[in-house]
């Protein structure tokens, strides 16, 4: 049982400190939406008056926030909680930010002796819900270690990716794959569809050939080959394109850092603001199918 402090609770957020109340932790929440706050604390949380609060003897702070200007701002803004951790709380920041935000934010609270790793998740809210999460975490491998004692109460598989900013890094090049390969599958199908084939007939047909990937296997993006995937629901989300287009542009940041040539990345996410620009950012990301499918 270890004291926790978790800030933003948000959709993945407020399932993920649920978890850590329902294995035991003391666990005190801080949002800026007091209903968030409030259904946590009907959980068996408690609440902090201020974001300040949740450092009180925390062994370890949480935060799970929209972008990498809240987790800069939180930690070391004016007044940040840099401030106000105790050199022995390990800070876990799980928010999807880019990598320059982790390691700086890392890099602050390491000059005040507080340790730090950036640990963004993939599984999405039912992941979060279900504790099934993976966490993708960049730090020294004795703060991975210690990390690792909570974020197996929120998740199923924990990897180190390397130093803080490498979880992020990671994370980005795993969404970049998925969104290229969601609007390959996406144009394959629906040119096989043109030509008069059957969708289901040519999953099958891709599945068991060269062209197999995770989207076939488990997120086919044409509706009605799949039972129980968004294409067969109306493309309700899911993964939203807006989270997409936001992984998509941290993506297209860190290839300019290091001048890496991404040409399908970004492609994929001209792509997926197109979407957003056409009103679909709410909608799940195989919608992406739609681009080809619309005639
Ligand atoms: P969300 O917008 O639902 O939640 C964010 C929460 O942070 C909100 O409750 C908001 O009130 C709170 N917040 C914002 N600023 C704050 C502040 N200064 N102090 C305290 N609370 C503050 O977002 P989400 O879907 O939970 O996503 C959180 C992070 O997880 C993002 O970085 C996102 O990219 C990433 N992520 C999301 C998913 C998903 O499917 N939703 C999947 C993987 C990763």
């Amino acid at each position: 049982m270890a004291k926790i402090g978790f800030i933003g609770l948000g959709n993945m957020g407020g399932p993920m400190a649920s978890n850590l109340v329902k294995a035991g932790h003391i666990v005190t929440v801080f949002d800026l939406n007091e209903s968030a706050v409030n259904d946590l604390t009907i959980q068996g949380a408690k609440a902090a008056e201020t974001v300040e609060q949740v450092c009180v003897d925390a062994e370890f702070v949480v935060s799970m926030l929209p972008a990498g200007k809240h987790v800069r701002m939180i930690y070391c803004g004016e007044n940040g909680l840099i401030n106000h951790l105790d050199k022995s709380t390990l800070v876990i920041d799980c928010s999807t930010i880019d990598a320059e935000s982790a390691q700086f934010v890392g890099g602050e609270l390491a000059k005040a002796g507080i340790s730090f790793v950036d640990a963004p998740v993939s599984g999405g809210v039912a992941g979060a819900a279900a504790g099934t999460l993976t966490f993708i975490v960049g730090g020294s491998d004795a703060d991975f270690n210690r990390a690792n004692s909570i974020l197996t109460d929120m998740g199923k598989n924990i990897f180190h990716a390397g130093n803080i900013g490498a979880g992020q890094v990671a994370k980005i090049c795993n969404n970049m794959l998925l969104s290229i390969l969601m609007a390959g599958t996406s144009e394959a199908l629906q040119m096989g569809i043109d030509h008069g084939l059957d969708p289901k007939v040519l999953s099958e047909i891709m599945l068991n050939s060269s062209g197999r990937n995770w989207t076939l296997e488990l997120y086919n993006p044409c509706p009605n080959v799949q039972e129980n995937v968004p294409s067969s629901n109306g493309y309700k989300p899911g993964f939203m394109v807006d989270l997409m287009a936001k992984d998509l542009g941290l993506a297209q940041q860190a290839a300019q850092q290091t001048n890496s040539a991404t040409p399908l990345g970004a492609m994929a996410k001209n792509l997926y603001n197109l979407m957003q620009n056409q009103g679909k950012g709410a909608e799940d990301f195989s919608a992406i199918f739609k681009l080809y499918s619309e005639k």
